[in-house]
């Protein structure tokens, strides 16, 4: 069960895919044809129920362009 979840700010990714290098969890992906607005290749958020919300995409990416949402028992 996804712990979290992370939002990719297009207007911020360069396309450099560290954070999808560095995923434990294998949760980010870089397609061939998704591009961000300025043309760099955009990172995906995938297989969305293996996110342990460890931020460590977000601590790679030199573009601060990942926010990390954990979850929390209510
Ligand atoms: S590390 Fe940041 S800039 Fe690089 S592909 Fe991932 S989100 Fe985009
Ligand atoms: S928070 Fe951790 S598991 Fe989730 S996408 Fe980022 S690196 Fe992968």
């Amino acid at each position: 069960m996804a712990k979290g979840e992370i939002v990719i700010d297009e207007m911020y990714c360069h396309g450099c895919g560290y954070c999808a290098d560095f995923c434990p969890k294998k949760c980010i992906v870089l397609p061939e044809d998704k591009f961000t607005p300025q043309g760099y290749r955009l990172s995906c958020f995938v297989n969305t129920e293996d996110c342990t919300a460890c931020k460590i995409c977000s601590f790679m990416c030199p573009h601060h362009a990942v926010e990390v949402y954990k979850y929390v028992e209510v």
